[in-house]
């Protein structure tokens, strides 16, 4: 999802520097980052979904880059739109997959609300990461699992159109 939003301002760019397609990865996984506390306390689900998966994380990140980047005299205004873009679609793959552990959702509109939204609608599979309370082991051996594999494949078999669409869209542009 993070390369399909990327391809629109990054077009053949994304693919012709690994600093590029790198940061996308990163910004795409970043609000997943989460499960490094709960990792160090020995329970991986502690802090997830919480306000990282927010448009107000997104907006921090992308700021903080901006900064950076200004000061290293990067395209501050296309690092910015590429990390706000990639971010949000992280966002709205959670938002629209099925969650079977609580809090159900993330507070996607944080810092104007703190509720917790999940699509009524659910497209995609969900990804097994064990409950509250588990231990490291049992976290790690649930997100290996192969009912995580065929979540991945529906996944991208749901994405790869998009992906194709925004691909043909930026190159026909450029
Ligand atoms: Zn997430």
């Amino acid at each position: 999802m993070g390369l399909t939003v990327a391809n629109l301002p990054l077009r053949k760019q994304l693919y012709q520097s690994f600093f590029w397609l790198g940061y996308v990865v990163f910004v795409a996984n970043a609000a997943d980052l989460d499960f490094l506390p709960g990792l160090i306390v020995g329970d991986m689900n502690r802090y997830h979904h919480g306000i990282s998966h927010s448009i107000g994380a997104a907006m921090g990140l992308a700021g903080l880059v901006s900064l950076i980047a200004s000061a290293l005299r990067w395209p501050v205004k296309r690092i910015f739109v590429v990390t706000v873009l990639v971010y949000l679609s992280h966002l709205l793959g959670d938002y629209l997959g099925v969650d079977r552990s609580e809090p159900y959702g993330a507070p996607f509109l944080w810092p104007i609300s703190s509720e917790y939204y999940l699509s009524p609608v659910q497209i995609f599979h969900p990804i097994e990461h064990g409950d509250r309370g588990a231990g490291n082991a049992s976290v790690f051996a649930d997100i290996f699992s192969y009912p995580n594999f065929i979540a991945a494949t529906v996944e991208v078999a749901i994405v790869l159109p998009f992906w194709l669409l925004t691909l043909w869209y930026s190159r026909r542009r450029s």
